[in-house]
């Protein structure tokens, strides 16, 4: 008779969806008749939701009583629902329930409904599947917050990180409520967004006579302190001290109300990429890195041959191709340019058809990136088979090279996962029109060197400079082309 067991895992939520524990019961149960396992009712384990939470797997009693079972029963055979109800934690099912099984029943055979294969833990789809699972249970738990921090609250041993309060916040019967100093909070976001440094940001708080969260003037810390905090996008933190060594944060969103849009700290990382990238925002050199000669296909250089004569400075600007000498004077360049670049800008700002048409181009990246992730998969998959003849053959260092290049594929693969994550918020922005309206009647405003040097890396792909040709501005696809989301995935080719 071939015994087997279930495992059901209940929802910390409410929820209509198909995870219901009589939906997964009947799942099991069509699970073990078609592969002819004995299933009595008896042998369903079901896990209550509330000790499930992001504990490891030894921490999950029903788990851990169905171990003891397994074992004193010799029944080597358990389905679970699917991947997620196993484990949230990634690893520790693996640590702290397959391998301890596995050494009593080497037998052991652990299935979910949806593959007719056992579970193996050194395959990587099983890898990729609980990745998944992590990062599904993180949504879930974003759902489930309110509930949890009800029962945070009455944990003793959970201490919210310092009592003090964030500047722009007040509390309000235990909750953060924005205060009078909010708008500041979100000025200096704003500012940030638009490239401007923390000491300049600090600057422009003083001269505006507004007095720093302890009073004073403001300091580039105090600003850096302000714009690394989680808080301002919704987001709490709490630090759970497991033991004298040990302490776990978990981080809620949407636990208050938010200051600012998680598309600024979207935006900001990409700032910094670009700056990375290109060079820094505050230069007079408006389109370093941006210029190209055509004749030697190279970038242009800078060259400052600014002096000061009877006390007075005098400025000269050149943008040189080191190769061929073709020399401009970056003062002319950026009058015939700027202005250029700039309709362009309101125009597509305007423009009715910006919106659908971005939303098109963001599909396409969407389904890059979903292609590129499948690709990594098969490339992982296959290098597990590959993996298994190493290590049929004795061949440890094919092994450990393979080993290189599957954490190489795992760093990919996350590295996509995170690229969808921005690509949502991109989808946000634009829906919201938080993201076109930044540009509207752009033409109206003074810009400063900071602003019109990040408009140009947004938009601007390259200038095509030459002695023989007039320049020609080569404008990016979309703005969103800048945040290089689709990178990831394309150098894992092998
Ligand atoms: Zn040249």
């Amino acid at each position: 008779m071939n015994l087997t067991f279930g495992y059901i895992r209940r929802s910390s939520y409410k929820q209509i969806e198909n995870n219901s524990v009589e939906i997964q019961k009947s799942q099991i149960k069509n699970f073990a008749h078609r592969k002819s396992l004995e299933l009595p009712d008896e042998f369903i384990v079901i896990e209550e939701a509330t000790s499930a939470y992001s504990k490891r797997a030894n921490q999950r009693k029903e788990l851990m009583r169905l171990r003891e079972m397994m074992i004193e029963m010799n029944v080597p055979r358990v389905i679970f629902y699917e991947a997620s109800r196993m484990d949230r934690t990634g690893y520790t099912f693996v640590l702290d329930f397959y391998r301890p099984l596995m050494s009593k029943l080497p037998n052991l055979e652990i299935y979910t409904t949806n593959s007719d294969e056992p579970f193996n833990p050194d395959n990587e789809y099983n890898k990729i599947a609980l990745l998944i699972a992590m990062q599904e249970s993180e949504i879930k738990s974003e759902r489930a917050t309110s509930g949890l921090i009800t029962v945070l609250e009455n944990n003793e041993k959970i201490i919210r990180p310092g009592s003090k309060i964030p500047f722009g916040y007040k509390h309000v019967k235990k909750k953060l409520v924005p205060d009078e100093n909010a708008e500041i909070v979100t000025f200096i976001f704003f500012l940030q967004s638009w490239g401007v440094s923390m000491h300049k940001i600090a600057t422009i708080l003083n001269d505006a006579s507004i007095s720093a969260p302890l009073g004073g003037p403001w300091g580039t810390s105090t600003v850096e302190n302000i714009l690394k905090n989680p808080v301002y996008t919704g987001k709490l933190l709490w630090h759970v001290h497991k033991n004298r060594k040990k302490t776990t944060s978990f981080e809620f969103r949407e636990a208050h109300e938010s200051l600012i849009d998680n598309f600024f700290v979207v935006l900001n990382e990409n700032n910094i990429k670009l700056q990375n990238k290109y060079g820094r925002l505050d230069t007079p050199f408006l389109f370093l890195n941006k210029l190209e000669c055509q004749h030697c296909c190279r970038l242009l250089s800078t060259q400052n041959a600014s002096t000061t004569r009877n006390g007075k400075k005098y400025y000269y600007h050149y943008y040189v191709c080191k190769q061929c000498k073709y020399k401009l004077s970056a003062n002319k360049v950026h009058e015939l340019l700027i202005p250029k670049v700039f309709k362009h800008i309101d125009d597509l700002a305007v423009n009715d058809k910006t919106k659908s048409s971005t939303i098109e181009y963001l599909n396409t990246i969407d389904h890059t990136i979903k292609e590129n992730i499948i690709n990594v998969e098969k490339q992982l998959d296959n290098l597990a088979s590959k993996g298994c003849i190493a290590k049929e053959h004795g061949d440890r260092e094919y092994e450990q090279v393979l080993e290189v290049f599957q954490t190489k594929l795992l760093k990919t693969l996350t590295e996509l996962v995170t690229s969808q994550g921005v690509l949502q918020e991109l989808f946000e922005a634009v829906h919201s029109d938080l993201f076109f309206s930044r540009f509207n009647s752009l033409l109206k405003s003074e810009l400063g060197t900071t602003e019109t040097r990040l408009l140009l890396l947004y938009f601007v792909d390259k200038i095509l400079v030459s002695s023989e040709n007039p320049i020609k501005i080569m404008f990016k696809e979309s703005p969103f082309a800048s945040f290089h989301l689709t990178d990831a995935g394309q150098s894992t080719e092998t």
